[in-house]
């Protein structure tokens, strides 16, 4: 501590690092004090003062009182007394002399008496007077005086009166003898007066002393009073200029040291315990900043530390992007050869084997693209996503997509979803899907027998919705011991007995990451042997109100039967049902529905494909067979494609497990209108693969640089029915566009000389007609994606590209219509799809909608053609031809005129084309916005209600 104390001035010195002068604020600086003493000695002595003030006071009083009541007290008392016997002497002298003065006038006895006790009481007095004149040789010779002139008066008149007697009545002789004693008395009269006068001034001499001696002592009392004022004055002053600093100074540096100042230290000043303190302040200020230094050590150590592991996490997902980059590209034409060779004629082996290449690909691809999800996730790189979509929509959309799976291993595999509701929420659908899929995928997979039910449940609070997707089965179960290591990654049940089924044991890790990403969870409920239940839960914006499939009048009135030998099935049919309106009968039993329909009164039977014992098509024949039942339109619910070609001309409709509420009420309005048995949809488009007569040949130019990839976009292509053509880096390709003709680019993003995503934005900003830009990558990183979006690419596909996926795509290039001559390939005027989703609305919504649209549309096309002809393509001029352009394409596109939107949409990026093709452009557009207007009054005069 005492190395911080200050050789010379005293006051608060703060000692600052030479690097840091600013962070450290100065304390407040106090008068130096040269003889600063220690605490205790500057608090003891106003103590020692105070006490000798004290004793001084008692003392000088003590003598005042000594002084007065022991000396000068008595000695007034004895003069007062001295006075009071000269008193009574006085007296007892008239006595005498007027006692004998009557016996001498009368001679009676009795006035002798006063005389007696006058001399008795003298004698008496002038004893007392003798004691009180002891020790005052003066007062003691004027006693003697005066009791020698007692003796002359008594001894010279009054004995020898007594003896003489003058005779009674002799009056002369009596008045010479009074008067002779009268001389002696007025003689002893003289002696009195005089030791009167000197008692007198005995008494006025005491009490003269007294007075002194009390003015004395008052004043010696005031003394030492005014002194110990002065005394604790000073001591006062002292201890406020030589604690009070240094304590402020110590509580100065206690408050920088909280500030966080730590280098503030205390040059100790004032008594010694204070400098104590100041050393202890500075103690604990050296400990705080090594404290403070020790944990920055450490917190650059840790940042290091999470630096160096985001490096080694953010190279381990390039590695593994790298590597997946790697993979996916010769995977990409195994898979794709095999799905060539499988279109081609083969025998049953060679059918079987290819399966199994095409099946091991797909396994393989499935596990690179979960360890990718993997690792993206423990990287934290997993973005979600944040867009409005359908929550039951997307749970529909899984169970279709792998109802095949299900069929395949006969399980029944059913959506349960309130049919009074649609659920609209804002999220990432397809990690949800993800999700579900894997869920599904899984259920399917481990149950033998039975059925997957997937159930959606949502509860809204504010706007937000509680969602839960609840996943049954009836397959295996999970054993209560292994439950905990279900979300584990690369961890299986029973690796034993799970091997045969195949997968990662990743599924469910990544699901649960997922589902936690988006504030939610996954739970597991199981019974070994009697199957599991997952259950996601999440809780997601609303995306606005949800609009219900179809009011409650859709199927008002009908009478239903529904046949099914699954009984959830049953009840989520009948709930559907009843919610719109029909009066719905099921039953599991073959022959309880024959006698149903034999007792009439039913408007439609559905019919499930797969029953034990008598099957649907069975039954089918069978109703035809009972009385009523003849021309009962019958609706066949299965899932698996096939059906005997014999018996599908019994059914006027067919509908795939799980049915969607709105597709379920859509058909059985159809079938029970006039009009008679519906198409199912879906079958309008072409099964991929197969050149499709009514599809348009599209024009695709290749930008790839690896041979084998080219060779096998060239025999997709061919495969799919279009013309291509072949080039190997980016350059070739801007300039294979520049020269024209194109209406889609297929564009690699790693290729030598120029890449893809710069190739694509050179091509967006070259004039003239714009191609499709589908970008094919091995990539799967977001930020490829992105940047390819960027730079302007329409459509993104991931290595391996398979031949359905691309011919799905090549149809959306189609059917968009970037190219004047794209409209020509659609042969729809309106997209049957959008008039099946908008038919919901009800005709007078419709007729209104479609009104108002038409009454604009010949305006429009009259201002595109005035601004093309006044040369206007400005971006932020309302009235250019993209901005006109882009409105009519949204309202077309929205209405389902197609050809219109396509034909728009060229417009919108036409500046520069040549001439001749803008006035094509704007021709076609007056054609088709005449068959627009034909076809929506062909279409709205036939919806049922109109
Ligand atoms: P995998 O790719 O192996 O399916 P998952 O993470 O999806 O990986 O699942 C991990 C393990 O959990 C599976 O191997 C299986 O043992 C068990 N499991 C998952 N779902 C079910 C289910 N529905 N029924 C029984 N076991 C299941």
């Amino acid at each position: 501590m005492s190395q911080d104390r200050p050789r010379g001035g005293a006051g608060l010195k703060v000692a600052r690092p030479a690097a840091d002068t600013s962070s450290v604020p100065p304390l407040r600086r106090t008068r130096p004090d040269p003889d600063a003493r220690p605490l205790r000695v500057l608090l003891r002595r106003p103590l020692l003062v105070g006490l000798a003030a004290v004793t001084a006071l008692a003392l000088t009083t003590v003598g005042v009182v000594v002084a007065i009541v022991g000396v000068l007290g008595p000695r007034v008392d004895r003069a007062d007394e001295a006075l009071r016997a000269l008193q009574d002497g006085h007296i007892a002298m008239i006595d005498q002399e007027t006692g004998l003065r009557g016996f001498l006038v009368t001679r009676e006895e009795r006035f002798l008496q006063p005389y007696e006790d006058g001399a008795r009481e003298l004698a008496a007095l002038d004893v007392r007077l003798g004691e009180l004149a002891r020790g005052d040789a003066e007062l003691a010779g004027l006693v003697a005086d005066l009791r020698a002139a007692e003796q002359e008066w008594i001894d010279g008149w009054v004995r020898p009166t007594l003896v003489r007697q003058p005779a009674l009545g002799d009056t002369a002789a009596l008045g010479d003898l009074l008067a002779e004693g009268k001389e002696l008395f007025d003689a002893y009269r003289a002696v009195e007066a005089e030791a009167r006068a000197a008692v007198e001034a005995r008494r006025a001499e005491a009490a003269t002393v007294m007075g002194g001696v009390l003015l004395a002592g008052a004043v010696l009392g005031l003394a030492v009073a005014v002194a110990l004022a002065v005394a604790v004055r000073r001591a006062n002053r002292r201890l406020t200029a030589q604690v009070l600093p240094p304590t402020q100074q110590v509580r100065d540096a206690l408050a920088a040291l909280t500030d966080g100042r730590l280098d503030t230290r205390l040059a100790g000043t004032g008594p010694e315990e204070l400098r104590d303190i100041a050393g202890d302040v500075n103690a604990l200020g050296r400990a705080l900043r090594d404290r403070g230094a020790l944990v920055a050590a450490r917190e650059a150590e840790l940042v290091a530390a999470r630096d160096q592991a985001e490096r080694a996490g953010q190279a381990k997902t390039a590695f593994l992007a790298t590597m997946s980059h790697e993979i996916r590209t010769p995977l990409n034409a195994v898979l794709g050869l095999t799905d060539l060779l499988l279109t081609t004629d083969l025998d049953e082996d060679q059918r079987a084997h290819l399966e199994t290449i095409a099946g091991s690909g797909d396994s393989l691809l499935a596990l690179i693209n979960d360890v990718l999800d993997f690792s993206k996730i423990e990287a934290g790189e997993l973005d979600l996503e944040a867009a409005p979509f359908d929550l039951d929509g997307l749970v529909y959309d899984v169970a279709q997509l792998l109802a095949p799976q299900a069929a395949g291993k006969g399980l029944d595999l059913l959506v349960d979803v309130p049919a009074d509701r649609s659920w609209h929420v804002v999220g990432d659908g397809t990690r949800l899907r993800q999700v579900v899929v894997n869920l599904i995928g899984n259920a399917v997979k481990f149950t033998h027998s039975g059925q997957v039910v997937v159930s959606v449940a949502g509860e809204p609070h504010g706007d937000r919705l509680r969602c839960r997707v609840a996943v049954s089965d009836t397959g295996i179960g999970i054993p209560a011991e292994q439950r905990h290591r279900l979300f584990r990654s690369f961890s299986q049940v029973d690796t034993s007995a799970t091997r045969s089924y195949g997968g990662t044991g990743l599924g469910l890790a990544i699901s649960q990451r997922i589902a936690r990403a988006m504030g939610g969870d996954i739970t597991v409920d199981s019974e070994p042997g009697a199957g599991s239940t997952f259950t996601v839960t999440l809780d997601l914006p609303t995306a606005g109100a949800g609009v219900p499939p179809s009011a409650g009048e859709g199927l008002a009135g009908r009478r239903l039967l529904v046949v099914d030998d699954n009984r959830t099935n049953l009840r989520i049919l009948e709930h559907q049902l009843s919610r719109f309106g029909a009066e719905c009968l099921v039953t599991t039993s073959a022959d309880e529905a024959l006698a149903t329909v034999r007792a009439g009164g039913l408007d439609a039977v559905l019919l499930d494909l797969h029953m034990p014992g008598v099957g649907g098509e069975e039954l089918a024949a069978r109703v035809r067979e009972v009385p009523g039942g003849a021309g009962l339109p019958l609706v066949l619910l299965s899932s698996s494609t096939r059906v005997q070609p014999d018996v599908a001309p019994l059914f006027a409709a067919r509908l795939h497990k799980p049915v969607r509420p709105e597709r379920l009420l859509r058909t059985l309005r159809a079938v029970l209108s006039p009009g008679g048995p519906v198409e199912t949809r879906g079958t309008r488009r072409p099964a991929p693969g197969a050149p499709d007569p009514g599809r348009r040949r599209l024009r695709v130019l290749v930008a790839e640089d690896h041979a084998v990839n080219a060779q096998l976009m060239a025999l997709y292509l061919r495969q799919l029915g279009h013309d291509s053509e072949h080039v190997t880096d980016g350059a070739q390709a801007i300039d294979a566009v520049r020269r024209g003709g194109w209406d889609v680019v297929l564009m690699d993003a790693q290729m030598p000389v120029t890449g893809g995503i710069e190739a694509t934005a050179a091509i967006r900003a070259t004039p003239g007609a714009q191609p499709r830009v589908v970008a094919v990558t091995a990539s799967v990183l977001d930020a490829d994606r992105s940047a390819f979006l960027a730079a302007g690419a329409d459509a993104f596909l991931t290595k391996p590209v398979r031949l359905a996926t691309l011919g799905e795509a090549l149809d959306d290039c189609a059917d968009l219509g970037h190219v004047p001559g794209a409209a020509a390939g659609t042969d729809e005027v309106l997209d049957p799809a959008t008039l099946a989703e908008l038919e919901d609305l009800g005709p007078d919504a419709l007729q209104q909608l479609y009104g108002q649209y038409l009454d604009g549309l010949d305006r429009a096309v009259d201002g595109l053609a005035g601004a093309v002809a006044g040369g206007s393509w400005a971006e932020d001029d309302e009235a250019s031809v993209a901005r006109l352009a882009h409105r009519l394409t949204g309202g077309s596109a929205a209405l389902g005129a197609v050809r219109v939107a396509g034909l728009c949409r060229w417009l919108e990026t036409a500046a520069g084309a040549p001439a001749p093709e803008l006035a094509r452009a704007l021709a076609d557009l007056r054609t088709e916005s005449g068959r627009v207007r034909d076809a929506v009054g062909r279409w709205l005069a036939l919806l049922p209600g109109a």
